[in-house]
């Protein structure tokens, strides 16, 4: 009963993929092309079932729509999914297929890296279709771009508490010390912050501390650190009904995605009177990066529209204190904005 389901029933498009030669098994689902072609990654994953891998690509697409029209960009959101164990399952063979997939949505869809999908892999997708960014002949790892977007987010965040953009004299502490947070954390030191860090990997922490003049912290202790801005760049889920109590700052803000346990986290965090940058907003860069990369562009450009989160971010907390809400909401209204303004594209015939 698929026209009876509610739960695609916001999806303009689910196609269901199949090829038993290489058993590629795929599902690829475009929610909303109001703004441009639809763009997300591909994860792959053993699905416990195959409504499982529905939820999960139904739901993820869902999220592009809104991380594409926040970050101003003329795209839709979409994302697939392949289901079988990458280790088990992927080959050449089966990305080719998917590939091919991929290529007959003639440009509705453009796909890109995520989980257990990395750039050999869009390398060889992009032997079949050239609807892929991420590949090896593109603009590179997008996450100090990204780190560059959390940054300017972070500043915005501190105009409005602070009152002030410099982040000089501020604390900030920093959880996880990967692609994004160690160039978030240069970004900071080099506007004065002070900076705490902590990372389930020591040696990262140790080589990090002995090249920055920078604190450490043990990562279990990392929620009650008394600080300014706590920046989770590591994992999703860290702020739920655990570590709220916890927390000692005034803002939240950083690169990882899905920071909020449950979406009504963000209205705890603003009863605690802690301004929270909703993640899809202040990570945005990444995506920004990548449609650099499809529409034709260069990191410098990106870089320049990485520094914008920070105005469409206080925009957003402007709009929140208008509203009475959280920033969340008004991140929400300020994309269903743009999807209700928008103009279909010449690749969106629907
Ligand atoms: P990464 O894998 O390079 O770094 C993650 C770091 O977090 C690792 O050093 C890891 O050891 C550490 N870590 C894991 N669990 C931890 C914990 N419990 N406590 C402390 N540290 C922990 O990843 P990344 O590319 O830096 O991305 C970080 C986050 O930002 C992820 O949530 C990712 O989805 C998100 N993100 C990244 C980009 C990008 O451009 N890289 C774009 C958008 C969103």
């Amino acid at each position: 009963m698929v026209f009876d389901s509610t739960a695609h029933a916001d999806h303009e498009q689910v196609s269901y993929f199949t090829d038993p030669e290489t058993g590629l098994q795929a599902i690829v689902a475009i929610h909303d092309t109001t703004l441009g072609p639809s763009l997300g990654g591909t994860r792959m994953l053993d699905y416990a079932s195959e409504d499982a891998a529905l939820e999960d690509v139904l739901r993820l697409s869902r999220a592009m729509t809104y991380k594409a029209a926040a970050a101003d960009l003329p795209l839709g959101g979409g994302k697939a999914v392949i289901l079988g164990d990458p280790d088990e399952s992927k080959s050449e063979a089966l990305l080719e297929a998917y590939g091919r997939a991929v290529d007959c949505l003639t440009g509705r869809y453009i796909t890109s890296v995520d989980v257990n999908s990395g750039v050999e892999d869009m390398d060889v997708i992009a032997r079949e279709t050239d609807h892929v960014v991420g590949t090896s002949d593109g603009l590179d790892d997008p996450s100090p771009i990204t780190a560059h977007g959390v940054f300017h987010g972070i500043r915005a965040c501190a105009e409005s508490v602070y009152g002030t953009r410099s982040m000089a004299d501020h604390h900030v502490v920093i959880q996880g010390l990967g692609k994004v947070g160690r160039s978030l954390a240069e970004e900071l030191l080099a506007d004065g912050a002070a900076v705490t860090v902590t990372d389930v990997d020591d040696d990262a922490v140790d080589a990090f501390a002995r090249e920055y003049d920078v604190e450490t912290v043990e990562p279990d202790a990392v929620y009650s650190r008394s600080c300014d801005v706590f920046a989770p760049c590591a994992i999703g889920g860290v702020i739920n009904d655990d570590t709220i109590p916890r927390l000692d700052c005034d803002i939240v803000a950083g690169g990882a995605n899905n920071i909020l346990a449950e979406r009504r986290h963000a209205t705890v965090l603003r009863e605690q009177d802690i301004l929270y940058a909703p993640d899809y907003v202040i990570n945005g860069a990444g995506l920004i990066t990548v449609a650099k990369e499809y529409f034709g562009g260069t990191r410098e450009e990106a870089y320049e529209e990485a520094a914008a989160i920070g105005d469409r971010l206080l925009e957003m907390i402007e709009l929140a204190d208008e509203r009475d809400t959280t920033v969340l909401e008004a991140a929400d209204a300020y994309a269903e904005n743009r999807i209700e303004g928008g103009e279909r594209t010449s690749t969106t015939p629907l």
